[in-house]
C-alpha cells in the first residue's frame, strides 16, 4: 500500500490536535513559518516510525524511491499542474457555498464531511400576516437572519396566488419575496421553504435561479454577525435565543423535539459542520471525469474486486467540482499571487511573480497532491526514463476506503497531465482491518491493536500471514490474536519440518528419481498441481485462498503424511531417491510460501540449499509431467485404511506407540505402508485374532490384542462407556420427544440436542461394536 496521503492527512490532523490540546488554540498561536516547521519535526518524527512498521513487517519495497509529497521536485510537480489546469480554464475561484468546520476554520470536500443521525429540533415558524401568512420549518432556526425568499413550488395550488409577492421576514424589519421554484418538494412539509442563500447550498442553487441576494449573518467560527439582538451569539446559543423569541411574538406554529436528521461533522475534529459562502479555488472537473469514467468502461482500467466498479461509477459519474483550497497552513500553497492593484496571475515552478505581489494565502487539499503521485514520483514533469518504464503502473493496491479521495483524483489528473495514459492497469482495492468481533477499531472504543506489539510477540511472519488468512478482494476482515498464535505455529511446523528433512540428508541439487517410489510420485504429482493452483489464484489477488492452499498442504499432507511415509524409504534401499524428492518438496514450498512469511523460509531456504538468498530465487514452475493418479490414488488408499485402523486401534484402548500383531488381506501395495504407520508387526506363527476390522477400501486388518491390553479392564472401560453414552441418547431423545419444547426452543437450540443424539447413536455403535470385536 502506498497511500500517501492517508497518514498526511492524519498527520495535519494530529499537528492541530497536538497543539490544541498541549499548547492553546493550536495553529493559531504561531505564525504560518513557525507552525510549518513544527509541522515538518513532527514528520520527520513520526513519518520514521510509519516505515520503521513496514520495515519490520517485512514490506518488499525499494526503500531508494521513498517520495514525500512535500518534496521539492514534487512540489515542483504540482505547482506545474496547477498552471497547466489554470491555463486550460480547468481551475477557477469561485464565492460558492463550501462545507466549512468553525473550528478548523477550513473548507472541507464534501468526502471530509461525515454524516450522522442525531436528535435535534423541528420549528415550524409563521412568516406573514393574514393573507400573506405562510409557514415554513427549518432544523436549524438561526439561519432565518439570512433568509431573502420563500420558495413554493409554481403548481401548488395553495400558494399560486402568493408568488410575486413579498412577506414580513419575524425578528428583522424585512420584506422577503415569495419565489415559484420547480426544485420545492410540494409534499414536503407545508409545501414552502425558507431561503438562506448564503448558508445553505440547496438555497445557494435556488437564489441564482432567482437573483436573490446572499447575506451571510455568520462569521468563520459560526458566530452570529447580523446586526440585531443575537450578534455574537455562537450558533447554538442563537438557536434557541431566536426560537424563544419567535415563541414570544406568536410566530412558533409547531416545534417537534427530538427530531431525528442527518447532521454533517468534520472528519478532522467532529465539529458540526456548519455550510458557508465563501470564495475558494475549484477543479471544472467535467471533461476530466468523463474520461476517467471511460477508462473504466472501456476497460483499459480494471477494478478488483468487480463488485467495486458500481462505486467507482457512482463517484465519477456524478463528480461537483471540487474545491482545492483550504485555510491551512501545511501544504502546498496556492501559486496564485496578487498585485497591489488587484490584478492575480499563476506562476509556474520556474517563474518569479513581480516584486510587491503577494501569494495566495491558501493551501491545496491534501488529495491534490496524491493524486499526481504516479507520475510525480517518477520524475514528471521532466520527460524521464523511470516515468516512460514505470507509467503506467501494473497494480495499485489500497483500501476501498480512499477510492474516490485518492484513486477517482489519480484517475483524473493522470489521464490529463499523461495525454489520455491511465495511471494503472489494474485497481485492488483491500478491506480494513477489523478487530476479532468485526468492530471498527477506534480510540474510544480501545480496541485498536497495534501490529508492532504482535510482532514482538510473535514474530512478523505469523502477523503476516494472520493478516492475510483473512485477506479477500474488497473484504473487511476480523484479527485475532488466537490467530497469530495459530499463525506462528504454522512457522513453528515449517521449522521441524525442515529439521527433520536436513537431518535426513535432502538433497536440492541434480535431477528428480526417474522412478520414485508411491509416496514420493505422489507428493510430486501433488506439489505441481499446487503450483498450478497458487499460480492461479494470484492472478485473482486471492490472498486467503492461497494461504489456505498452502498452509493445509503443508501441514495436512506434506508433515501429517509425506514426512512420515518418507521414513519407511529412507530406513531402505530407495533413501537416495527419497531424500532428493523430500528436498524438492521442501524448496518448491518454501519458495512458494515466501512472499507470505519471509523471514522463515529465507532462513530455512538458505540453509536447506546452502544457496545465498531465497529473495532472488526463481518462483516454482509447474511440471505437469509429474502428475500421477495412480500414485495419488493409492496414498488416499493407504490415508484410509491408517485413518480407519488408528481409529479402531485407539477404540480398542491400545496406545500409539504398542507393536501388535497383525494380518493384513486386500490391501496390495499399502500394506508396507499401512504396516508402518500402524505399528503392526507380521502375524508370525500360531496367530489367532482377538479382533477385527474390514475398512471401506476394502482391506481387512485382523489384529491379535491378547498380549496387548487386559481385555477384562478393557471391556470393563467399554462398558462404562457405553452406559454413558446410552445416558446421553436418551437425555436428548426424551427433550425432541417433547412437543412443546421442539415447538417453542430457537432452532439453534433443537438443533444442537439433534445433534448431541446422532454423536451418541455413533458412540454407541462403535462401543458396541469394539466390544464384540474384543470376543
Ligand atoms: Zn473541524
Amino acid at each position: 500500500d502506498a497511500d500517501p496521503e492517508g497518514g498526511e492527512l492524519a498527520r495535519e490532523r494530529q499537528n492541530h490536535r497536538h497543539h490544541a490540546e498541549t499548547e492553546g488554540r493550536g495553529r493559531f498561536d504561531y505564525t504560518r513559518e513557525e507552525f510549518i516547521a513544527k509541522a515538518w519535526e513532527w514528520k520527520e518524527r513520526y513519518g520514521g516510525q510509519i516505515t520503521e512498521g513496514m520495515r519490520r513487517l517485512g514490506d518488499g519495497v525499494d526503500w531508494s524511491r521513498e517520495r514525500f509529497t512535500m518534496d521539492e521536485q514534487l512540489s515542483r510537480a504540482v505547482q506545474t499542474i496547477f498552471k497547466k489546469l489554470y491555463d486550460a480554464d480547468l481551475i477557477y475561484r469561485a464565492e460558492r457555498i463550501i462545507n466549512w468546520c468553525p473550528r478548523d476554520l477550513t473548507a472541507l470536500s464534501d468526502i471530509e464531511v461525515e454524516h450522522a443521525e442525531e436528535a435535534g429540533e423541528l420549528v415550524s415558524i409563521r412568516y406573514g400576516d393574514a393573507d400573506t401568512a405562510i409557514v415554513v420549518a427549518t432544523t436549524r432556526a438561526e439561519t432565518m437572519l439570512g433568509d431573502t425568499a420563500v420558495a413554493v413550488h409554481p403548481d401548488d395550488v395553495r400558494y399560486r396566488h402568493l408568488i410575486g409577492r413579498t412577506v414580513a421576514l419575524p425578528l428583522t424589519n424585512r420584506q422577503i419575496p415569495i419565489v415559484a421554484d420547480e426544485h420545492v418538494d410540494p409534499s414536503f412539509g407545508t409545501g414552502a421553504v425558507k431561503v438562506t442563500p448564503a448558508h445553505d447550498p440547496n438555497d445557494f442553487e435556488i437564489g441564482r435561479r432567482h437573483d436573490l441576494p446572499a447575506l451571510t449573518v455568520m462569521d468563520e467560527r459560526a458566530v452570529i454577525t447580523a446586526p440585531g439582538p443575537f450578534a455574537g451569539l455562537d450558533r447554538l446559543e442563537a438557536r434557541s435565543a431566536i426560537v424563544a423569541a419567535l415563541r414570544e411574538d406568536g410566530r412558533i406554529v409547531a416545534e417537534k423535539r427530538p427530531y431525528l436528521h442527518s447532521v454533517g461533522h468534520c472528519s478532522r475534529c467532529d465539529t458540526v459542520v456548519e455550510p458557508r459562502l465563501s470564495l475558494q479555488w475549484w477543479v471544472r472537473v467535467e471533461s476530466l471525469a468523463k474520461a476517467a469514467g471511460d477508462a473504466v468502461r472501456d476497460g483499459r482500467v480494471q477494478i478488483v474486486p468487480d463488485s467495486m466498479t458500481g462505486r467507482y461509477f457512482q463517484w465519477v459519474d456524478d463528480l461537483r467540482d471540487w474545491c482545492i483550497s483550504r485555510q491551512l497552513w501545511w501544504g502546498h500553497r496556492i501559486p496564485v499571487w496578487y498585485s497591489p492593484d488587484g490584478d492575480d496571475a499563476c506562476f509556474g515552478p520556474d517563474e518569479t511573480p513581480p516584486a510587491g505581489w503577494t501569494q495566495d494565502a491558501d493551501v491545496l487539499d491534501t488529495w491534490f497532491s496524491s493524486a499526481l503521485w504516479p507520475f510525480s514520483t517518477l520524475g514528471w514533469p521532466e520527460d524521464t526514463a523511470d516515468l516512460r518504464r514505470y507509467y503506467p503502473t501494473t497494480v495499485l493496491v489500497t483500501g476501498y476506503d480512499i477510492l474516490f479521495f485518492w484513486v477517482v483524483r489519480m484517475m483524473l489528473f493522470g489521464l490529463y497531465a499523461m495525454d489520455g495514459a491511465v495511471p494503472f492497469r489494474t485497481v485492488l482495492l483491500h478491506g480494513l482491518i477489523r478487530d476479532a468481533h468485526g468492530k471498527k477499531m477506534s480510540k474510544s472504543r480501545g480496541n485498536v491493536i497495534n501490529p508492532v506489539d504482535w510482532i514482538d510477540r510473535y514474530g512478523a511472519d505469523a502477523v503476516r500471514l494472520s493478516l492475510l488468512q483473512g485477506a479477500n478482494p474488497g473484504a473487511d476482515q476480523a484479527v485475532n490474536e488466537e490467530w497469530v498464535v495459530g499463525a506462528r505455529n504454522f512457522c513453528t511446523k515449517l521449522w521441524n519440518a525442515t529439521r527433520f528433512a536436513l537431518l535426513n540428508g535432502a538433497s536440492t541439487d541434480g535431477s528428480l528419481p526417474p522412478a520414485p517410489d508411491i509416496a514420493d510420485a505422489w507428493i510430486l504429482s501433488r506439489l505441481q498441481a499446487v503450483v498450478t493452483e497458487v499460480d492461479a489464484l494470484y492472478e485473482e489477488y486471492e490472498f486467503a485462498k492461497i494461504v489456505d492452499l498452502l498452509y493445509h498442504f503443508a501441514w495436512d499432507e506434506v508433515c501429517d503424511w509425506y514426512l512420515e511415509l518418507a521414513k519407511i524409504s529412507l530406513a531402505g534401499d530407495g533413501a537416495a531417491a527419497t531424500r532428493r524428492v523430500l528436498g524438492e518438496v521442501l524448496d518448491t514450498l518454501l519458495r512458494l510460501l515466501h512472499p507470505m512469511v519471509p523471514y522463515v523460509t529465507e532462513s530455512l531456504w538458505t540453509t536447506l540449499t546452502g544457496r545465498e538468498t531465497l529473495v532472488r530465487a526463481a518462483w516454482p514452475v509447474a511440471d505437469t509431467a509429474r502428475a500421477d493418479a495412480a500414485a495419488e490414488a493409492a496414498v488416499a488408499d493407504i490415508r484410509s485404511i491408517v485413518t480407519e485402523v488408528r481409529r479402531f486401534r485407539s477404540d480398542q484402548g491400545v496406545r500409539p506407540a504398542q507393536r501388535v500383531p497383525a494380518r493384513i488381506t486386500g490391501a496390495a501395495e499399502a500394506e508396507p505402508a499401512v504396516r508402518f504407520l500402524l505399528r503392526l508387526d507380521d502375524p508370525g506363527e500360531g496367530f489367532a485374532p482377538t479382533a477385527s476390522l474390514t475398512t471401506a477400501t476394502g482391506a481387512t486388518v485382523e489384529v491379535d490384542l491378547s498380549g496387548t491390553i487386559d481385555v477384562a479392564a478393557e471391556r470393563a472401560r467399554l462398558t462404562k462407556d457405553l452406559a454413558a453414552a446410552q445416558k446421553e441418547r436418551d437425555l436428548n431423545a426424551a427433550k425432541l420427544a417433547n412437543a412443546a419444547f421442539v415447538a417453542n426452543a430457537p432452532e439453534a437450540v433443537v438443533g444442537k440436542h439433534r445433534d448431541r443424539l446422532a454423536a451418541a447413536e455413533a458412540d454407541i455403535a462403535r462401543i458396541q461394536a469394539a466390544l464384540e470385536a474384543l470376543g
